[in-house]
């Protein structure tokens, strides 16, 4: 598994909480062993753990830590890696669970991923499903997942989280190689029960590199469309690292007269404000604490530090919450706060985690 889910939650849980102080979802990479070898893989999983992977101990420690944020707490979101291969992982959703903490999972689409295990993760009390689907046929699908075989077994999740009544996100790579075809999976996915649908748009960083991103260009016509599928789709469709997506669908409803009570009551409303770093957190296998998966700047470690402190206080983490310190177009435009640019995407093009955001068209006025 190597696509982000994404904020808000698989439940669609949103309650309002200050971002600077607490995220919405925590991603946990359990492990980065994964029978797969996706080509766009941010983990760059292989088939083994980790020697220096989190011991159960410290997961559990780690797990504990996520209570000084205090109320409401943020989801975890187990990833990898594949989750599935993970020692200990009932146990320490169990774990997760006594604590109060909501739990999701991203498993990769392998033979591990049966019936029998969504009936057993969802009597362990797991809330949601995220799977990926990142083309309309086996053939392109199995393409891009590098296994034969993948396709067939994420329709099959989907049917089965479907009749366990599961709530399912999909994720499905945006991506020059896969763009042509989202249209498609759209119509794929109307025959399955999917609460949400996530496009995420490429992030060049690990096995992500072998694919080509699209032009800024063609990243706004897309989000066009984007958001005219989701006035007629039946579950909500989102962005994951394309949040000037927002701005798009902003200037629609504003366009369409809608006023900022009905704007608010809106699915894209929800993920306004958060990015990398600010409402989401990343812990690696190793217990690295980043600010996003794909945006691999270390800011501390769940072995000698406290994810709340690092979360609040670092460095790395401070200006990511602050839209004043971003640079170029993203510093001096009126849709930071609620875009404020890929910071993942930032990093990976220049190096600078609070440069602009290069992937987005909009040419905003230097005031
Ligand atoms: S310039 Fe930056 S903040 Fe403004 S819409 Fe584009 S990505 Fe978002």
């Amino acid at each position: 598994m190597s696509t982000p889910t994404v904020h808000p939650t698989h439940s669609g849980r949103h309650e309002a909480r200050d971002y600077a102080q607490t995220p919405l979802n925590i991603y946990w990479e359990m492990t980065q062993a994964c029978a797969l070898a996706c080509r766009h893989c941010r983990a760059e999983a292989v088939p083994c753990a980790h020697p220096q992977e989190l011991t159960f101990a410290e997961g559990v420690a780690f797990l504990r830590q996520v209570n000084d944020f205090g109320s409401p707490l943020p989801h975890l979101i187990l990833t990898g890696g594949d989750p599935l291969e993970r020692q200990g992982l009932f146990e320490l959703i169990d774990q997760a669970r006594e604590l109060g903490i909501g739990v999701s999972i991203t498993p990769a689409a392998t033979p591990k991923l049966t019936r029998e295990m969504l009936v057993r993760l969802r009597e362990h009390g797991v809330e949601g499903l995220g799977l990926s689907l990142d083309g309309s046929t086996a053939e392109r699908h199995d393409s891009i997942r590098g296994v034969p075989g993948t396709f067939e077994r994420t329709m099959q999740a989907l049917r089965c989280a479907g009749e366990l009544e599961m709530p399912i996100q999909v994720n499905t790579l945006v991506a020059a190689e896969t763009a042509d075809d989202i249209p498609a999976v759209f119509d794929l996915l109307k025959e399955f029960a999917v609460t949400r649908w996530s496009l995420f748009f490429l992030i060049s960083v690990g096995r992500g590199k072998v694919l080509q991103p699209l032009t800024p260009d063609q990243g706004e016509k897309l989000m066009e469309w984007i958001y005219e599928t989701s006035r007629i789709a039946p579950f909500t469709v989102a962005t994951t690292e394309a949040p000037s997506y927002r701005r798009v669908a902003l200037d629609r409803m504003r366009a369409a007269g809608m006023t900022s009570d009905q704007i608010k009551r809106t699915g894209a409303y929800r993920g306004f404000g958060i990015r990398d770093g600010h409402g989401i957190m990343f812990v690696s296998h190793t217990g690295d604490i980043c600010p996003a998966g794909f945006l691999p700047l270390v800011a501390g470690n769940v072995r000698r530090d406290r994810v709340a402190d690092v979360y609040r206080t670092s460095l790395v983490f401070q200006a990511l919450h602050d839209p004043a310190q971003f640079r170029g177009r993203c510093g001096y435009c009126e849709y930071k706060v609620l875009c404020g640019g890929s910071r993942a995407r930032a990093y990976s093009a220049t190096g600078d985690p609070l440069a602009e955001d290069p992937f987005c068209h909009y040419e905003p006025h230097p005031r």
